[in-house]
């Protein structure tokens, strides 16, 4: 689940810290602007798109949050925490199970194997045998900070993260790509789609996500440099 909460700034944001540099500042953007941001992106003068900010809430399984957590410089976080919570956790539970890759060492076809729904069933069950000892331990008095070392890595985990446009586009731009697992894939898309709505210009040119919409403006005062 990725819900965005707030964002600060927009594609002149960019603009203008990029501008401060020859005392410039822009009030609308221009075509001008559009190929300076461009010209940033392209020549990794990556520090004007620090300054747009995105917070988003998020859940995903553990699994692919010890994933999504590796993603440090540009981003904070704060989850939520098993030691004070006890109530019954949600688990990730998949429609469709892949086949390994024939081919890398690492990743999944396409295909789906061949008993998915026996072994859905299975993975089920497991989550509510797990379920079932968390609560199993926690009525014998067991603390929710060790009684939680039963609970599956399927688990779902949440938490508030605040990053930089420029962190979200090196995040995504790893996490979109076909090597990436599946499932941190679909989420780090969702993101790509709600910043692109917030920063047409920045995030296309950060990360060559094709936006449909993007605007061509009529160039009434060139600020480029
Ligand atoms: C498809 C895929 C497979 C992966 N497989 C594995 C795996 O098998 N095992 C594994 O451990 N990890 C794996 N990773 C995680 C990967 O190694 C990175 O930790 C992760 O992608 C985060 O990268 P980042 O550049 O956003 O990191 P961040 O830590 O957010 O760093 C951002 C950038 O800051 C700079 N930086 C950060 N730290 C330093 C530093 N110490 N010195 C110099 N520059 C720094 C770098 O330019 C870096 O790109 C995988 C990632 C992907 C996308």
């Amino acid at each position: 689940m990725v819900e965005l909460l707030e964002v600060f700034g927009d594609d002149l944001t960019v603009v203008n810290a990029a501008r401060v540099s020859f005392a410039k500042e822009s009030t609308k953007l221009t075509n001008g602007d559009i190929k300076l941001v461009k010209y940033l992106a392209d020549h990794n003068h990556v520090t004007p798109f620090f300054h747009p900010q995105a917070r988003f809430r998020l859940k995903m399984p553990i699994f692919i949050a010890r994933e999504w957590f590796r993603h440090q410089i540009g981003f904070a976080r704060n989850e939520v925490s098993r030691r004070y919570v006890d109530t019954d956790p949600e688990f990730w539970l998949p429609e469709e199970l892949r086949e390994r890759d024939t081919n890398k060492k690492q990743g999944s076809q396409d295909k789906r194997i061949q008993y998915n729904g026996h072994c859905i069933a299975k993975m089920k069950k497991h989550n509510e045998q797990s379920l079932e000892l968390y609560k199993y331990l926690l009525d014998f008095k067991v603390c929710p900070e060790q009684a939680r070392a039963v609970l599956p890595q399927c688990m779902i985990t949440e938490f508030i993260e605040t990053g930089s446009l420029a962190a979200y586009a090196r995040l995504y731009k790893l996490r979109t790509d076909p090597s990436a697992q599946r499932e941190i894939q679909e989420l780090a898309g969702c993101i790509g789609n709600l910043l692109a709505e917030k920063f047409p210009i920045s995030w296309a040119a950060l990360t060559s996500y094709d936006h449909p919409s993007e605007p061509v403006l009529q160039d009434t005062v060139s600020h480029s440099s």
